[in-house]
C-alpha cells in the first residue's frame, strides 16, 4: 500500500503519518523531515536547500527527485509500502511520483487530504514553533508557505480526485478521531 498524505502546514501531517506508518507497516518518506536533516548535517544539498526552506519557498524538483529517489530505493524492500509526506507539493511533481512508482511496478492506494481551516492552522503553527522550534514556523515565512500550498499543493486535489484516489478527511477533529478516520478509510483498501 502507497498512500500520500496532503494538507496545508500544521495540518497535522506528521503526527498522523507516524502512527499510520506503524499500523500498516510503511515506510515515512517525509521531505521537509530530510531536508531539515541534510540542512542540519550541512551536507551540500542542505546548503543548497537551506535558503529556499527559510523564505517558504519550494526547493527544486532535480533535489526532491534526487533524495526521494534515494531514499526509496535504500528502504523498498523493507516496508510494505510508502506513505508520502509533504510529497509532492506540485503536479510537476504529482508526475514525478506517478513515473518513479511505475519504474518500481506499483501504484498509490489513496490520498489522504488533512482538511483544516487557515484560522485554526495559524494557532496549531504558533504552538508548535514553541514546543519544536522549527526556524520555518514563524509568522513570515508561514505566510509565504501557506501561499505556495493555496498556488502550488491545492490544485493536487483536483488532480487526485479526477483519478478517483482522494478521501478528505476533517483535520480539525482531535488527533485520536483523526486517526480512526483515516484508519477505517485504510481497512477498506
Ligand atoms: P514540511 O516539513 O513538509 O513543511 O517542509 C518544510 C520545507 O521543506 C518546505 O517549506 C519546503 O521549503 C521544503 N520542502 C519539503 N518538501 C518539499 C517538496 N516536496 N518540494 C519542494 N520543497 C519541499
Amino acid at each position: 500500500m502507497n498512500l500520500v498524505l496532503i494538507g496545508p502546514p500544521g495540518a497535522g501531517k506528521g503526527t498522523q503519518a507516524k502512527s499510520i506508518c506503524e499500523k500498516f507497516n510503511l515506510c515515512h518518506l517525509s521531505t521537509g523531515d530530510i531536508l531539515r536533516n541534510e540542512v542540519s548535517k550541512q551536507t551540500d544539498l542542505g546548503k543548497q536547500a537551506k535558503d529556499i526552506i527559510d523564505k517558504g519557498e519550494l526547493v527544486s524538483n532535480e533535489i526532491i527527485l534526487e533524495i526521494i529517489k534515494k531514499f526509496i530505493s535504500i528502504n523498498m524492500n523493507n516496508y510494505k509500502g510508502f506513505l508520502f509526506d509533504g510529497f509532492p507539493r506540485s503536479e510537476d511533481q504529482a508526475d514525478m511520483l506517478n513515473n518513479l512508482l511505475e519504474e518500481i511496478k506499483v501504484g498509490i492506494s489513496k490520498v489522504i487530504l488533512l482538511d483544516v481551516d487557515q484560522s485554526i492552522l495559524l494557532q496549531r503553527i504558533n504552538k508548535r514553533k514553541e514546543e519544536e522550534g522549527r526556524d520555518d514556523d514563524s509568522e513570515e515565512i508561514l505566510k509565504s508557505r501557506l501561499d505556495v500550498y493555496f498556488t502550488q499543493t491545492q490544485p493536487l486535489i483536483d488532480y487526485y480526485s479526477n483519478l478517483k484516489l482522494l478521501e478528505k478527511v476533517d483535520g480539525t477533529m482531535e488527533i485520536i478521531q483523526v486517526n480512526q478516520r483515516i484508519n477505517s478509510i485504510l481497512e477498506a483498501v
